[in-house]
């Protein structure tokens, strides 16, 4: 999917803090339109209305925080010993892809990811979450959020 760098970035801040706040590890989709995107996590439980809260300032913490958002290169075996799974989301890379294109926020989160992102997460536009529900028939959680004031 062809998304604008300030979702694509948007995406891997909100993660990181899903991953710090919730627990939730393994992305199962993304979805962007303009300023709006939605991340899709499993989770097997709803979380609360206070913890959503706590990843929406928990991301825009990191955006404050105005961290570097790194990309590079690196052998698809090498990357998989050093960071483990964590780097793919449901829909594997295709076995003969040999070097991946890892996205990376020290500390925060780490994705195979190509996509265009922001240098620094200082210039990311604020993440309000707007909408937010758990499916329990499919084990996740669909975050929808917007970008800007
Ligand atoms: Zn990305």
């Amino acid at each position: 999917m062809k998304m604008n760098k300030d979702v694509d970035s948007a995406l891997h801040i909100l993660k990181g803090a899903v991953q710090d706040v919730l627990g939730a590890t393994l992305t199962t989709s993304v979805f962007a339109d303009g300023p709006k995107g939605r991340l899709t996590v499993e989770m097997d439980h709803a979380p609360s209305d206070a913890e959503m809260q706590m990843v929406e300032e928990s991301a825009n913490r990191k955006i404050e925080q105005n961290v570097p958002i790194e990309m590079f290169k690196m052998d698809r075996e090498k990357a998989e010993l050093t960071y483990g799974d964590i780097i793919y989301d449901r829909f594997p890379v295709p076995d003969h892809v040999r070097e991946l294109t890892l996205t990376s926020i020290e500390g925060w989160n780490i994705n195979c990811c190509r996509g265009t992102h922001h240098k620094r997460t200082g210039t990311v536009p604020p993440i309000r979450i707007v909408k937010w529900r758990h499916r329990p028939s499919r084990e996740e959680l669909e975050i929808s959020f917007l970008l800007g004031q």
